[in-house]
């Protein structure tokens, strides 16, 4: 499991939107990697606004509308971003990078 799913996906959906948004999974995603060790998995009281928590959640729709069925690669993404309690229950094995 690596960034380059990203660059997969989106070049799979080859729209320009896609890539570009597959640049911006990809600075999340480090964020996210670096953020956590600070954090955690779950967003803390020390989470400033805006933290890769925060952000997961719009970049995970943002996801679903450019990639569709293909989102569902993105493990990592879909743990923080989408957990809105409903079908899918993460192990959080799924999570380690
Ligand atoms: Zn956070």
């Amino acid at each position: 499991m690596t960034m380059r799913v990203y660059q997969a996906v989106a070049a799979a959906v080859g729209t320009r939107e896609a890539l570009e948004l597959a640049r911006r999974l990809t600075l999340w995603h480090d964020a996210m990697v670096i953020h956590r060790r600070h954090t955690g998995d779950e967003a803390s009281p020390s989470c400033e606004v805006d933290c890769p928590h925060e952000q997961a959640e719009s970049l995970w729709l943002d996801a679903v509308d450019a990639y569709g069925e293909r989102a569902q690669e993105f493990a990592f993404l879909r743990t923080f971003g989408g957990g809105s309690g409903h079908q899918h229950h993460l192990d959080r094995h799924e999570v380690r990078v």
